[in-house]
């Protein structure tokens, strides 16, 4: 399971919790998130700009 982090913000997806909120219960991989959807807490970025979180870092 990978990480990603909206560089506006500071939000992080995380495939293993999913954001049930927006539609996507735990264990949605990335690219099942739709390439304009937009993060949940700053809504100026989207899915694109997200940069990979490596595991441990
Ligand atoms: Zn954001």
């Amino acid at each position: 399971m990978s990480a990603f982090r909206c560089p506006g913000c500071g939000y992080v997806f995380d495939e293993a919790d999913g954001h049930p909120r927006e539609g996507f219960p735990a264990g949605t991989p990335w690219a099942d998130v739709p390439d304009d959807w937009a993060c949940p807490d700053c809504g100026v970025r989207e899915k694109v700009d997200f940069e990979r979180v490596e595991a441990g870092a």
